[in-house]
């Protein structure tokens, strides 16, 4: 006999026939001789209802009594639910979120949850109850003791679930939801989209713009850290939907169940290289041809960087391990003598990343990195981000002082830090699954002084705005004045407070000045077997060359490859790449 979390979203309950269509459901997993613990959210459009009669109101709720009114949407569904199900003869009885012990921060309107306390759960469970708990709420201690109901933010509720599921060590959580699972990517614009069987918890969250469509981020961030097994499921039919896995250990030492340190792991790769290709042509096919002929030659490439400089000229850097910097340089010099440009290369690198599911979202982390980098007299010469982790090159003979330094700022125990990780490859594929994202802008700050502490200063000066950078390329070449770029994509809801942090900052610096980009979007393949498939990003850089789409930047992590183009090439090159990898139906 297994436990069983399963959440219902509002959807899923929006009249009453579909609540007592659940609650059959629920009947017949129970008769399998599982224990249910269900989680639900308000019936259908009910906490947009809710909120609009707030603002007949008031244009400013107090968050307080906006959380008095929301968690009434959770608490229709959940005596509902359980008096279908009572009616069915199934025994259930309903608990809000204070009933069910979740206790949260005081943050209202966003609260995080810190832990939840299980007895009368397993209690009610051991008398052959089942359980429907009010999603999206909580309870804080409040003040002496006092306790405030709190919400965790629209579309809370799949996180409810997964606390749960993590803090009952649930065998499984599964999700029902009005779409079939977590597709290849957006079926709006790629008509074959598929549905995948599973993907792992980071690629998920590498996914953001796709995955928070399907789950809330927050929710696969719990099941990431807790090795919670979830899956995402229709609630219309039966079909198996998709397995989100992890291979994390349940750890709840390390503080609450959303309090965790953001960051949980720091590694030190040694032995790197970086080559730098720089003044070649800046034309669709340059990159899909350097990087099919790396692959070619064996040369197996981890980070890729490239920016545009001047109208009709490129760099493009990439880092590979150093006993491949023979093989690679044979092939670049082959590329340059047919297409011009000059190469330049560095030994003695090492690559510092630091990762976490809690780095998504959270600006001041990467900002802190680089702060800590620079403060110890590190120059970083690269830097990749993705959702998940931070990685900077450095040198090498700088790296274990990074590492030592960065550990204790980021409170890393040693089991957290690790020296040259292997990691193994399960054959998983290269490319799972690709996102577009179109809520970016593109803004280069030009002719910034070439220090260390000056990617930091960029960062913090956003970061204080709350301002997370998502794709940020600081380039090889100098210019002249020993200056150089640096370049990155922020959302455009970001727009005006970070050009006029920016101007303010670069103020201090003579001559730079900011460069916003033509309208762009962020392409993002991700794929956990991408580390060890040579040449996934010339198939990238290839399909997008064949028609005739220009790169504007790329930034790669190990298991992403993030393309920025033209805006308007968006949807044709989402569907050109989709089906390079044969990621729709009909095509595996
Ligand atoms: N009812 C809440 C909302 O609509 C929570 C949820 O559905 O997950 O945001
Ligand atoms: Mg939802």
């Amino acid at each position: 006999m297994a436990l069983l979390v399963q959440k219902f979203g509002g959807t899923s309950l929006g009249s009453i026939e579909r609540i007592k269509a659940v609650a059959q459901r629920i009947k017949s997993s129970k008769e399998k001789g599982d224990d249910l613990v269900v989680v639900v959210s308000a019936m259908g459009h009910q906490t947009d209802e809710l909120t609009r009669l707030a603002s007949e109101i008031t244009v400013d709720p107090p968050h307080r009594e906006m959380d008095m009114l929301l968690s009434t949407g959770e608490q229709v569904s959940i005596s509902l639910l359980t008096m279908a199900l009572n009616e069915l003869g199934t025994p259930a009885i309903s608990l809000t979120g204070t009933q069910a012990g979740i206790i949260t921060e005081s943050a209202h309107g966003r609260a995080r949850i810190l832990e939840i306390r299980t007895e009368r759960i397993k209690n009610l469970l051991d008398q052959g109850q089942t359980i429907v708990i009010a999603g999206f709420q909580g309870t804080t201690l409040g003040i002496g003791g006092i306790a405030e109901i709190t919400t965790l933010g629209r579309g809370g509720s799949d996180t409810s679930a997964v606390a749960l599921a993590a803090s009952l060590e649930a065998a499984t959580c599964e999700i029902y939801t009005d779409v079939p699972g977590v597709l290849t990517t957006d079926p709006r614009i790629v008509k074959n989209a598929k549905l995948m069987k599973s993907i792992s918890c980071d690629e998920m969250l590498e996914l953001a713009s796709l995955g928070a469509a399907v789950l809330h981020p927050r929710a696969v961030e719990i099941a990431r850290n807790f090795g919670v097994t979830l899956v995402v499921k229709s609630s219309w039919d039966n079909l198996d939907g998709t397995t989100l896995t992890s291979n994390k250990k349940p750890d709840f030492s390390q503080g609450g169940i959303e309090h965790r340190s953001p960051v949980d792991g720091l590694e030190l790769l040694e032995n790197q290289a970086v080559v730098a290709l720089s003044n070649i042509p800046d034309r669709p096919g340059i990159a899909a041809e350097l990087f099919e002929s790396l692959s070619e030659g064996g040369v197996n490439v981890d980070l890729i960087i490239q920016a545009t400089h001047q109208i009709d000229s490129n760099d493009i850097t990439f880092t590979i391990a150093e006993n491949e910097l023979h093989n690679a340089l044979t092939q670049c010099e082959k590329l340059i003598n047919t297409i011009g440009g000059d190469i330049s290369f560095q030994k003695d690198l090492t690559k510092l990343s630091i990762y976490g599911a809690g780095i998504m979202g959270r600006p001041g982390i990467a900002s802190s990195l680089f702060q800590i980098l620079s403060d110890s007299g590190i120059n970083i010469r690269l830097i990749a981000t993705s959702e998940v982790k931070v990685s900077c090159v450095i040198d090498a003979e700088l790296g274990k002082k990074a590492l030592r330094n960065v550990g204790e700022i980021f409170k890393l125990t040693d089991k957290q830090i690790t020296l040259n990780p292997t990691i193994k490859n399960n054959n998983e594929p290269e490319v799972r699954g690709i996102a577009l994202d179109k809520d970016q802008i593109q803004i280069s700050v030009k002719n910034v002084p070439d220090k260390p502490g000056t990617a930091s200063t960029i960062c913090s000066t956003l970061a204080e705005k709350n301002i997370s950078l998502d794709t940020i390329v600081q380039s090889e070449r100098k210019h002249k004045d020993k200056t150089k770029d640096i370049s990155f994509t922020l959302k455009k809801n970001d727009r005006s407070d970070a050009k006029y942090a920016l101007k303010e900052l670069i103020g201090n610096w003579k001559g730079s000045k900011l460069e916003e980009g033509e309208s762009i979007v962020r392409i993002s393949a991700v794929g956990s077997g991408m580390p060890f498939t040579k040449g996934t990003a010339g198939k990238i850089f290839r399909a997008l060359a064949n028609q005739k789409i220009n790169i504007e930047m790329i930034a790669t992590s190990e298991i992403r490859t993030t393309c920025i183009i033209s805006e308007k090439y968006g949807e044709k090159a989402l569907n050109e790449i989709h089906s390079c990898f044969k990621l729709g139906k009909n095509e595996s």
